[in-house]
């Protein structure tokens, strides 16, 4: 179970309603009884890019400094990375000290330095710095970030399309449980002792008198995965045609309409996007077999208020523009949208249709207005 927290959305500059790209991904364990879910230490996170203001946007959230355990950047420009000094700095400043994960270009290292140097930034706990170029060039692609035996991540990165190296991140979350067959235990005379807790482990033992016991005999195991991938800039969706199979969800940018692009285009035929129009991702995700899309980083020049009939470039031009193509189930992400992506354990059968789910916004003091 993922559970998504828009913090930024606008693409380039930011708008009164909408601050730049930023997205905080939680990764919860429905293993974990009630009390314990809501625990803090377990609602460990995920940050996808770090756009300016970031940490403001996180103060209007439950999201903690603390509980962080990643910081992803997609690339370099700085609507998605100019707000990571100020967030480390403060996580600093507010006594963190576990090791933070930052997979990013190696240049935001280079950035890093030269703020800590000319700042007299220190930092209170160490930053384990992960350049995308150096994972690129292994055979897997991947980072694996285990937040315990249970609960581990994946997170393969893909080389989009951009003015600059952007990429893309496919975050897979796989959580096991281990029941032990505590009535089958009993029923074969095995008293409650060391040998149960080996046998949940994955150990066969041996019994006093000589007997094998193989764990899998005594041993339930459930799996649960969930697989969400986020792009960065990208004029070419097809570049993830592989990594969204088997994706639960895909967030990608809709930087524009057709219509406004071609109206630019037109005004200047050397006019090269970089970016994706909304109907070219949703012909993508038509096409591949995505059937949860979320769309974000949009042009200031969109209002966020939805009416197809207006003029004025609005959110609703952006969905017609992507419906035009794609049937599956579709969001326009705002700042503080909250989604919670589940796996298809979470869920009986005819849930399916359900396997991402809106929340409402994770902003309680702002009522919405028309
Ligand atoms: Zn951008
Ligand atoms: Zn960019």
């Amino acid at each position: 179970m993922l559970k998504l927290t828009f913090l930024g959305t606008s693409a380039g500059v930011p708008t009164k309603q909408r601050n730049v790209t930023a997205l905080a991904i939680e990764c919860l364990n429905p293993y974990l009884s009630g009390s314990n879910q809501q625990a803090s230490k377990s609602r460990p996170w995920l940050l996808i890019d770090c756009g300016e203001g970031t940490q403001q946007q996180l103060l209007h959230t439950k999201l903690s400094l603390h509980q962080l355990v990643a910081v992803c950047i997609t690339h370099v420009h700085g609507d998605h990375c100019y707000g990571l000094p100020g967030l480390l700095a403060s996580a600093a400043m507010s006594g963190r000290r576990e090791p933070l994960t930052l997979i990013a270009p190696q240049a935001i290292a280079t950035l890093l330095d030269a703020i800590k140097l000319t700042t007299e930034l220190h930092f209170s706990f160490t930053i384990d710095f992960i350049a995308i170029e150096e994972v690129l060039q292994t055979e897997e692609n991947r980072v694996h970030i285990a937040l315990n035996e249970q609960h581990q991540l994946s997170i393969d990165i893909t080389l989009l399309s951009h003015r600059v190296s952007s990429y893309g991140f496919g975050i897979t979350q796989n959580i096991s449980r281990h029941t032990l067959d505590t009535a089958k235990l009993i029923a074969a005379g095995i008293p409650a002792g060391s040998l149960w807790g080996r046998l949940q482990q994955g150990e066969d033992v041996m019994t006093d008198d000589g007997g094998q016991l193989l764990s899998a005999d005594y041993v339930d195991y459930e799996k649960q995965r969930t697989r969400v991938v986020v792009a960065g800039d990208n004029d070419t969706p097809a570049l993830l045609s592989t990594v969204v199979v088997g994706a639960d969800l895909l967030v990608h940018e809709a930087t524009y309409t057709t219509d406004v692009l071609t109206k630019i285009q037109a005004k200047n035929p050397e006019f090269d996007p970089m970016h994706s129009s909304a109907y070219l991702v949703g012909r993508f995700a038509q096409d591949n077999g995505v059937k949860n899309l979320i769309l974000t980083h949009f042009s200031a020049r969109y209002q966020s208020f939805e009416n197809s009939d207006s003029s004025t470039p609005n959110m609703a031009h952006i969905r017609a523009d992507a419906q035009s193509v794609y049937q599956g189930n579709l969001w326009l992400a705002a700042d503080f949208a909250q989604y919670i992506v589940n796996s298809a354990t979470d869920l009986s059968d005819h849930q399916e249709t359900d396997r991402v789910q809106y929340l409402g916004s994770a902003r309680s003091d702002i009522v919405e207005t028309k």
